[in-house]
């Protein structure tokens, strides 16, 4: 069974059939992808990472902000975008707040969804997301966090997508949570740079998730690809 990529960061190429989410770094990785053409199955974020966040000085990106937003219009998902408090970018933890916290803000009307990422930072992520709202959509990728806080994401209209890193060794509250994760609410990504990976990066997170969820692989793979489409489908 096709695996739908909730994902990844694969170079566009008209060939590509199956339904998938091309995620974004900034605004040049969009403008490099939105120039190429695609299926309509593939659907495509702009993106502005804690990552590139974490190199810049706040006037330089209030200054970028505003030639991103006018691509906003463009794309189907607003992402990558997130904070990451892991060692490396730990450091730029009050710049990637407020960034974070002025992209809510400024992007809430916007009519697409949210690809959120965060590391170390999820408790920190639902504090600021309740101050705007509930309603979002969207999902949180490659989560790793722990049941409590998958349920506060689900609440706030997120989705939670599991990626590679959960082949990692894990806490026991990561496994739990993936216990936990509710068939409908569950998406399954690559976040594969290079088509070669992709298939089979799909597939070793799904046979993961399945046999630490002890269900059938088709019947998660089923669901999600379903949960996949339902998104979408708000974005079309
Ligand atoms: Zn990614």
């Amino acid at each position: 069974m096709n695996i739908f990529d909730s994902h990844h960061h694969i170079d566009i190429t008209i060939e590509y059939k199956t339904p998938n989410i091309r995620s974004g770094y900034d605004l040049s990785d969009f403008l490099k992808q939105q120039d190429k053409k695609r299926l309509v199955e593939t659907k495509l974020a702009l993106g502005l990472h804690p990552w590139f966040v974490h190199e810049q000085d706040i006037p330089s990106l209030e200054k970028y902000q505003l030639e991103w937003s006018k691509s906003l219009p463009e794309a189907d998902f607003i992402g990558e975008i997130g904070l990451d408090f892991s060692d490396k970018y730990k450091s730029s933890r009050q710049k990637q707040e407020l960034v974070f916290e002025m992209l809510i803000r400024q992007t809430t009307s916007f009519h697409g969804g949210y690809i959120l990422h965060l590391v170390k930072s999820e408790n920190v992520a639902i504090n600021i997301l309740k101050k705007y709202g509930n309603e979002y959509y969207g999902f949180v990728h490659s989560f790793r966090g722990n049941s409590l806080q998958m349920q506060e994401f689900i609440s706030l209209g997120f989705l939670i997508s599991l990626g590679p890193n959960i082949l990692l060794p894990m806490r026991d509250s990561v496994k739990q949570m993936i216990r936990d994760l509710p068939l409908d609410s569950l998406l399954i990504e690559s976040d594969a740079h290079h088509a070669e990976e992709q298939s089979e990066l799909l597939n070793q997170v799904a046979r993961h998730v399945s046999s630490i969820k002890d269900i059938p692989v088709d019947d998660l793979v089923h669901a999600a690809n379903d949960n996949h489409k339902r998104l979408v489908n708000l974005v079309a």
